[in-house]
């Protein structure tokens, strides 16, 4: 089944009829619209405010929304074609039933009892944890609390997670332990007042454009850019320093930087002894990194390293912002550790133009990990393995804590789990594991195994086809709620149109399977209004508090930033400004982990390092911008980028086909020859299906603490398959 994609005049007529006029200024004029409706991005989680134009119940385009702080107006590529998937031809409008001749459209009584019935059926034979329930970290938060609420009192099951859990766990998990609480603790508008900048294992122009911007604004009033990266990334272009890290070498690199930081006196002793524990441990460990040590860990060369502790040691202001490229590791939780190790060691935290940010890739890739549906989580960020948080949210929800299930397993432990034949059933909204998740021949076997797979989804992704229901949610437009965005900034989504067809809100669906099973009582939801007011009472005297919000609120102050514990409370853009940190003593942590190299490292048989990630047009699996055609025209498929000295060294020219071979098999892909990757080093983007998926030959072995895959670093080789596609080598 091929997604179809948007390009020439004849698709957008043959899709939308002759309502839609084609504009030879190069856009699709379709009138002056009814109303435009204040929203944000659907895409990444710096969440740009944008306004959509609405006529007769389709999105027909844009605006700007320059009074939105964040963005003033601005987009990306990504968020200027955002609107074109509305009404996208593809766009699912009615349940389907799998049957012989494929998937029928149902009705919703049908579709529903179906799935209800799979549930009882599996439940009743194998127990209520072989049933699993998967969910996303793109939908709102009224969402989110609702899966968590689904899977515990509907489903009865503890295996309830979300692919945030290929996202930014490791930095959750790292914020805990080094501050007692998982959030940004800056806002971003604190960026431009800096004075020394590190990137870290970001990509930051392509992935979060418009964060850009921050970053060029502090430039120009006179920071350093230092960026770490095994590739030289759009933003690494302008950096004042660029650190060429071997993948997998984030926690040596950072130990290499304290040790001369320490030798030379640019750290803060005051604060540390005021407000942190573990020092003398760290102290100690990272004696041994010396410049040259930690050059041969890294690749890093040891002047670079003395440059990178010169600039960011003794400033008077720093920030540090890092994503999945030291995230996305067997080491993960310790990677981000080291580098908070690095704001922890000078003091510069809490503070006007100091502090520490990790990036969320997701549009809601914080609110989706607050509140609930991660399989170790409680609304409020509440630890399901407290019983003092599980004698809370049992009694708030009036069930009896003996009745809340417990820890259950990761995204990918349930994959696992499906492929052991432990797990037989499973339901999932906005999750697309065949494509997202490392060794995806292994997905695929598993979603074979599965007795009854029901998916919730707006288009028919490459894993719903594998379900014997697919159930017609909702896009981001269609609904309203609030997300959290990589500040910890809460907002408001507002709905621009109804889903269009027979397809309903995900939520309804969710409360009407709820009722199905018995638990309609506790689902009694008329509005997404409800469930903001009930995860907000929820979240009262938790770790993440949002009890003081409303949506009045929110929206009139353009986003609140959490915590905000009373109604008159004024929301906290800035953590930890009083020295106060979340654990019970108020103190940070130290955390001292030695250098350990990646799950895989090189040997004869695989001697490159593979690693993938983004490109700027497209957006996770590619779900929704693998169907926008100019999105696709910037990068139509996946290109394996080397060093010009690797591909002398293979005969590679550029446009030949390669193959890139790891363990778990082979991809065969277009080279593109550039100097700015390790020579050591081949990257591929991991935003398409099928033989050309990255995600085919990634490797899942996890962190062991955060759950996450290695998708930034396995051992590969790679060869020359043929010459370039379109007949011929380039000139
Ligand atoms: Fe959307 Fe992110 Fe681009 Fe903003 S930067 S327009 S939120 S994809």
């Amino acid at each position: 089944m091929a997604t179809l994609t948007l390009k020439t005049e004849e698709d957008y007529i043959a899709a939308y009829g002759p309502t839609l006029n084609y504009s030879p200024a190069g856009g699709w004029d379709r009138g002056e619209p009814d109303r435009l409706v204040k929203t944000h991005c659907c895409f990444c989680g710096v969440q740009c405010g944008i306004q959509l134009k609405v006529k007769e119940n389709r999105v027909i385009g844009f605006e700007p929304w320059e009074e939105f702080p964040v963005n003033q107006g601005k987009l990306c590529p990504k968020g200027v074609k955002r609107y074109m998937q509305n009404e996208h031809p593809d766009r699912l409008k009615a349940p389907l039933l799998r049957s012989e001749q494929g998937f029928e459209e149902t009705t919703w009584d049908h579709a529903l009892d179906r799935t209800a019935t799979a549930i009882k059926s599996i439940q009743e034979r194998y127990g209520k944890d072989s049933f699993a329930f998967l969910g996303g970290a793109s939908m709102t938060n009224e969402k989110a609390y609702l899966n968590g609420k689904f899977a515990r009192i509907a489903l009865e099951t503890k295996n309830i997670d979300y692919n945030g859990r290929l996202c930014m766990v490791s930095a959750g998990a790292a914020n805990k332990k080094a501050f007692g609480i998982d959030r940004a603790a800056n806002p971003w508008s604190d960026i431009p007042k800096t004075d020394v900048i590190i990137l870290a294992g970001t990509n930051l122009a392509e992935c979060f454009p418009i964060l850009t911007d921050y970053i060029w604004k502090a430039r120009d009033n006179g920071a350093k850019i230092i960026v770490v990266d095994p590739r030289i990334t759009p933003i690494a272009r302008t950096a004042d320093l660029f650190l060429p890290v071997r993948p997998g070498g984030d926690s040596a690199l950072c130990h290499g930087i304290l040790h001369v930081m320490i030798l030379n006196g640019w750290i803060d002793e005051t604060f540390i002894s005021e407000h942190t524990e573990d020092w003398p441990a760290l102290k100690k460990l990272v004696r041994k990194f010396t410049p040259a040590y930690t050059e041969k860990l890294t690749g890093v060369p040891a002047r670079s390293i003395e440059k990178c502790a010169e600039l960011w040691g003794p400033a008077k202001k720093s920030m540090l912002l890092h994503a999945r490229g030291i995230e996305h590791h067997t080491k993960g939780v310790e990677n981000v550790l080291s580098y908070i190790n690095l704001v922890l060691a000078t003091g510069r935290i809490g503070k006007e133009g100091s502090g520490y940010g990790t990036i969320t890739g997701q549009g809601n890739g914080q609110g989706g990990r607050e509140h609930g549906q991660r399989c170790n989580q409680l609304p409020g960020g509440r630890d399901i393995n407290n019983s003092a948080h599980r004698e809370e949210i049992s009694k708030f929800w009036g069930i009896e804590e003996t009745a809340l299930p417990g820890e259950g397993l990761t995204a990918c432990e349930i994959i696992d789990a499906i492929e052991a034949g432990e797990i037989k059933g499973l339901l999932s909204i906005s999750f697309n594991p065949l494509v997202s998740i490392p060794d995806s021949q292994r997905t695929r076997k598993a979603l074979e195994k599965l007795e009854f797979y029901g998916a919730i989804d707006f288009f028919l992704n490459e894993t719903a086809r594998y379900a014997d229901v697919v159930l017609a949610g909702s896009l981001q437009e269609e609904d309203h709620g609030t997300v959290t965005n990589g500040e910890g900034r809460c907002i408001r989504l507002n709905q621009s149109v109804t889903p269009p067809g027979n397809a309903l809100p995900d939520w309804k669906i969710i409360c009407d399977l709820a009722d199905r099973l018995g638990k309609g009582r506790y689902f009694d939801y008329q509005d997404p209004r409800e469930m903001f007011s009930e995860l907000s009472a929820a979240s009262k005297g938790g770790p993440i508090d949002y009890s003081g919000m409303t949506y009045e609120r929110i929206e009139s102050e353009q986003g609140i930033f959490w915590p905000c514990p009373q109604p008159e409370h004024p929301g906290t853009p800035r953590l930890f400004e009083k020295g106060q940190f979340f654990h019970d003593d108020g103190k940070a942590r130290f955390h001292a982990f030695d250098y350990r190299p990646p799950a895989e490292d090189v040997d004869a048989e695989y001697p490159l390092l593979f690693t993938t990630g983004r490109v700027v047009s497209q957006y996770l699996s590619g779900t929704q911008t693998r169907r926008i055609g100019s999105l696709v025209d910037q990068y139509p498929e996946p290109l394996c980028e080397m060093h010009p000295h690797l591909a002398e060294k293979l005969g590679v020219e550029d446009g030949d086909q390669v193959r890139v071979t790891t363990r778990r098999g082979s991809i065969d892909v277009p080279a593109q020859v550039v100097k700015t990757i390790r020579p050591d080093t081949v990257f591929v983007p991991y935003h398409w299906p099928g033989k050309k998926s990255a995600n085919l030959i990634t490797n899942r072995a996890l962190d062991p603490i955060s759950k996450i895959p290695e998708f930034k670093v396995c051992s590969c080789r790679v060869e020359l398959v043929g010459p370039h596609a379109g007949g011929g080598r380039k000139a």
